[in-house]
């Protein structure tokens, strides 16, 4: 048995976590119930350690075009046991940081599932099942347990052959030679980090673009800047079966294609998407509705029973790290302004950032000119080449673009979409006009600081009255 709570959360991820220490700052008595590690798929197996691996990718990839910049690099060389020797250490240390955090804000923290056994108690089980502690009568209760990579019935894990993005991660050697299934942005990401390394990467996409929710000419952009630097990239291309041989085989995957077409490599990554953790989580006993796979949720992440509510990846809105934690702000805010009676929040996913830490990176914002015209907005559409930019010659990030679509009756900034450069910095200023529906002509008005590459962003605004400083458009 322990004290009474007001906030009772299941899953420290980037939701559970910061919904936790965001609660304690408002005063609220709060139990954080977490069954591996603080900081959930994002500091373990998600965002963290895949971009320290882009790092040293990125750095690699330099170290071997040195010579371009004037610079002597004898041989430099990519070990991926040290990379994840490097990578692990970033981890622990932000793990450390976020326990800090936990213990300083007095969150009581519980190891081990949670579990729900009636709509006001959760239970804490250890791994062999037993209950270990038990959380009763909590003020509200949040279930944030996140989400874990999808197995394909044609391509089942097997851990060897056939792995999923937590056993790449686990790899410490690299392979000579890889297939991607899937061209979402965790299937490109490790494509652009394990060709950097030096496998050989071929992407399988069963659509006909990399990227497929995205703007559509970001993953055009992307296929061909992959095939140029030797990524094989494979659209259309729906996978009828796999066959594996022995592990030490080479190769010892075969990926055949419906049509006839196959793919072979030493090892198989499938990242076709990822499952909501509903199960064991006693749902039931709660009364918790589900939506397909996912928790039910409203606009102000509350579920079908009224004091539990949800977020992040298990609610299945945009599956990306602050998104959970924009979601945990709304329901810690609420749950304080519903005390004082104060107005409440909702969630609005119409100035959400997406990144992708591709070689080169992508960024996106709000609307893209097809969702515009589905929505019946008329836009026009501003863009402007990396290439044309003093600091993107000097720093070597000329391939690529800035897209600023603008609803052409009022001017407004309605998307923002990105390719190259350093896409997933500069997507924040993007963000911050779709956010406060900023016009084109204010962002013109803006003094942006020289030589950047944020002014690409100006240039682009300028775009959107044909009148870019450092391209000639015809009038
Ligand atoms: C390879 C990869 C790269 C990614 N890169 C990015 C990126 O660059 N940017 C980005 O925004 N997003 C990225 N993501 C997505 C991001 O990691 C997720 O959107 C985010 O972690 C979701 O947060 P969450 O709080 O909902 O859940 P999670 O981070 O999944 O955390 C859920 C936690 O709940 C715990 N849990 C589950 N069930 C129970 C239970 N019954 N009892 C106790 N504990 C439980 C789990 O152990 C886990 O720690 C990436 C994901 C992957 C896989």
């Amino acid at each position: 048995m322990s004290d009474a709570f007001d906030l009772a959360i299941i899953g420290a991820g980037p939701g559970g976590y910061v919904a936790a220490i965001r609660a304690a700052h408002r005063g609220l008595r709060v139990a954080l119930v977490e069954k591996q590690g603080l900081g959930g798929v994002c500091l373990h197996t998600g965002c963290i350690p895949t971009k320290a691996m882009v790092a040293s990718a990125d750095l690699f990839r330099q170290a071997q075009s040195a010579a371009q910049w004037g610079i002597t690099v004898p041989q430099a060389a990519a070990p991926l046991a040290a990379i994840n020797a490097r990578r692990q250490k970033v981890v622990e240390q932000l793990g450390a940081g976020i326990k800090t955090l936990l213990e300083k804000n007095r969150i009581q923290i519980f190891s081990g599932h949670g579990f729900l056994s009636s709509p006001s108690v959760i239970e804490v089980r250890d791994p062999a099942g037993r209950a270990t502690a038990e959380i009763s009568n909590p003020v509200a209760i949040l279930l944030a347990t996140g989400s874990r990579p999808m197995d394909l019935p044609v391509a089942r894990r097997d851990g060897v052959n056939i792995l999923n993005s937590d056993d790449l991660l686990a790899m410490n050697e690299l392979p000579p030679d890889m297939v991607v299934l899937g061209g979402g942005y965790i299937g490109c990401e490790f494509a652009s980090i394990f060709s950097a390394l030096g496998s050989r990467v071929t992407i399988v996409e069963a659509l006909d673009r990399l990227l497929p929710g995205l703007d559509r000419e970001l993953g055009q952009w992307l296929e061909r800047s992959f095939k140029r630097g030797g990524i094989g990239v494979a659209l259309n291309s729906r996978v009828e079966r796999v066959e594996t041989g022995a592990p030490e085989s080479s190769p010892s995957v075969r990926v055949v294609i419906s049509g006839g077409a196959s793919y072979s490599a030493g090892r198989l990554l499938v990242a076709v998407g990822r499952v909501p953790n509903t199960e064991g989580l006693g749902l039931e006993n709660a009364g918790v509705a589900l939506e397909g796979p996912y928790i039910r949720v409203d606009d102000q992440m509350r579920t079908s029973v009224p004091h539990i509510h949800a977020i992040g990846d298990v609610t299945g809105k945009l599956a990306l790290a602050h998104v959970a934690t924009a979601q945990a702000r709304v329901v810690v805010e609420n749950l304080a302004a519903a005390a004082e009676g104060s107005p409440l929040q909702k969630m609005n996913y119409d100035a959400v950032p997406a990144s992708v830490f591709t070689h080169p990176e992508i960024a996106t914002v709000g609307l893209t000119e097809e969702q515009a015209a589905a929505r019946g907005i008329p836009c026009k559409v501003g863009r402007f080449p990396f290439a044309a930019i003093g600091k993107a010659l000097a720093s070597g990030n000329t391939e690529g673009f800035v897209k600023l679509i603008a609803d052409s009756r009022d001017g407004r900034v309605i998307g923002g979409h990105i390719f190259g450069g350093h896409a997933s910095e500069l997507i924040g200023q993007v963000t911050l006009a779709v956010r406060f529906g900023l016009t084109a002509q204010q962002l013109t008005e803006t003094i942006f600081a020289h030589p950047t590459l944020s002014e690409s962003i100006l240039e682009a605004a300028e775009g959107l009255f044909g009148k870019s400083t450092h391209v000639f458009s015809r009038r």
